[in-house]
């Protein structure tokens, strides 16, 4: 990988798509040398030559792949934890124990790996920071979605642990929760079915990728001393979770 010495380093998995894609370009244009991760490659490695960063591929539910990624990086000063997703939406009694495996090896094992794993490098780089993408569904539950909300809830309080464990350290942690924004995400959750993908977003306007790619570039962007603690952001028609202002005709 080269990378020119005078270069910070930005990690951000899950950006083939959706939030992830467009927070590596926004970090691009700010000045870092973005690396991308994701099962994708093809995806990545056309996102990396247009921005002029690195692609490397990673699943994050699995140890070698993480290793392999986090092991070849020569720094790291800042990683947005952004691989993850949903699977299903069933009430407990109808629960899929395997979409349920898919959320907490996706989203909260998948995050503890890499940024185990790299905290080492965050903490060297003398100024680093850690962006953890969590979710509405990480400060509500909402029926139907206990899968998922579980999952983020405990992807959330794993980061929110460690900005105490970490204080002291030259390492800023952020967390960042959104609600409705419209990605690859509904589509992966009802497994490519896009007539349901699209009726979470009918009627209202939604978020979109680079409103959270923006965030994420002005944190970034903060003097060392300033830590963002916790973003929630939403459309202006979503008051929670499962509330939404629709506009139908
Ligand atoms: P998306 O378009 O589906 O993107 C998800 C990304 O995660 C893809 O790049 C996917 O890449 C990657 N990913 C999934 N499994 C992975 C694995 N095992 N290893 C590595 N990468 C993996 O959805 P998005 O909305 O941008 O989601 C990004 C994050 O935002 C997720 O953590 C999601 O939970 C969170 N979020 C989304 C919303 C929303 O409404 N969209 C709201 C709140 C929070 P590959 O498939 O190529 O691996």
């Amino acid at each position: 990988m080269s990378i020119s010495p005078d270069s910070r380093v930005a990690v951000v998995t899950g950006a083939s798509s959706g939030i992830g894609e467009a927070t590596a370009r926004t970090l691009a244009a700010q000045g870092f040398h973005v690396v991308v991760g994701a099962r994708r490659l093809d995806r990545l490695q056309k996102l990396a030559d247009e921005i002029g960063g690195t692609a490397l591929e990673l699943d994050v539910t699995d140890e070698d792949s993480v290793e392999a990624f986090t092991t070849v990086l020569p720094r790291v000063d800042v990683l947005i934890n952004n691989a993850g997703g949903a699977k299903g939406l069933a009430p407990v009694t109808e629960a899929v124990e395997d979409d349920w495996r898919w959320m907490w090896e996706t989203n909260v094992i998948g995050t503890l790996r890499v940024t185990k794993a790299l905290i080492p490098k965050l903490i060297a780089s003398g100024d680093g920071l850690i962006v953890t993408v969590t979710s509405v569904a990480a400060f509500e539950a909402y029926d139907n979605g206990a899968g998922y909300t579980s999952a983020k809830h405990a992807q959330a309080v794993l980061h929110r642990t460690l900005r105490g464990e970490l204080l002291g350290q030259p390492v800023r942690l952020t967390e960042i929760a959104p609600g409705a924004v419209e990605t690859e995400f509904s589509l992966v959750r009802f497994e490519g079915d896009r007539e349901r993908a699209d009726k979470v977003y009918e009627g209202i306007t939604p978020l979109v990728a680079q409103d959270i790619a923006e965030i994420i570039g002005f944190v970034a962007s903060r003097p060392s001393h300033v830590d963002l603690d916790q973003i929630i952001v939403k459309p202006r028609d979503q008051a929670s979770a499962g509330r939404f202002h629709r506009v139908t005709d």
